[in-house]
């Protein structure tokens, strides 16, 4: 059970969630449906977007691009709800820097054994990915000290409770503040 799960799970119980939808350059995945899983963008349309400031954040990961764009943001709290963004540590601290009041939870997998049983069990990623995606994995670990929050997923509705908590402490679930629409045009 991944990240997504783990976001759909809270997103049933917690009212007043928007997930944006990011762009990226890598290959579609069977069953992934552009416009829902991802905006999957060829590598000139991304650098379009980049140097139009369409990006939120942007950041290479796992050999390839992937970023928040800003409309999404703004689609997400035009609906009245608050952003729940499903990026890497670069894409969080980026939007940290230009939304301070950002909550940053660090949802980390029980034991890097079980992260590589999980990628393997899914069977999407060749070896090259599974072994990049390792790698990278146990880089952003060094990083779980800079965040607000650490959830071990371990227990799908254990770690579903704790995100509860954090929606309910940071007071999440009332929607956005005026401050954070503000930022996301900006
Ligand atoms: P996947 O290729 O498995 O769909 O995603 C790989 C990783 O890309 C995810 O674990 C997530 O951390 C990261 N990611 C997805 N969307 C974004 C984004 O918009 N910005 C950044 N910085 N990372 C992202």
């Amino acid at each position: 059970m991944g990240k997504g799960t783990l976001v759909a799970k809270l997103r049933e119980r917690v009212s007043c969630l928007g997930l944006t939808v990011s762009a990226t350059t890598r290959e579609p995945r069977e069953g992934e449906t552009d416009g829902v899983s991802y905006y999957f963008l060829d590598d000139a349309e991304f650098d379009r977007r980049v140097a139009a400031g369409e990006f939120l954040e942007w950041a290479w990961v796992h050999a390839h691009r992937y970023g928040t764009l800003r409309s999404e943001v703004e689609r997400v709290l035009a609906g009245g709800e608050s952003v729940v963004l499903e990026i890497d540590v670069q894409g969080g601290l980026a939007v940290r820097s230009v939304m301070p009041d950002a909550v940053l939870v660090f949802v980390e997998p029980p034991s890097m054994a079980e992260l590589e049983r999980r990628l393997r069990g899914r069977g999407t990623e060749d070896e090259e990915q599974v072994g990049l995606r390792l790698d990278n994995a146990a880089a952003e670990m060094a990083h779980a000290a800079d965040y607000d929050v650490r959830i071990v997923n371990d227990d799908l509705e254990r770690a579903c409770r704790e995100l509860e908590d954090v929606i309910h402490t940071y007071e999440m679930d009332g929607g956005p503040s005026e401050d954070v629409r503000d930022q996301a045009r900006d």
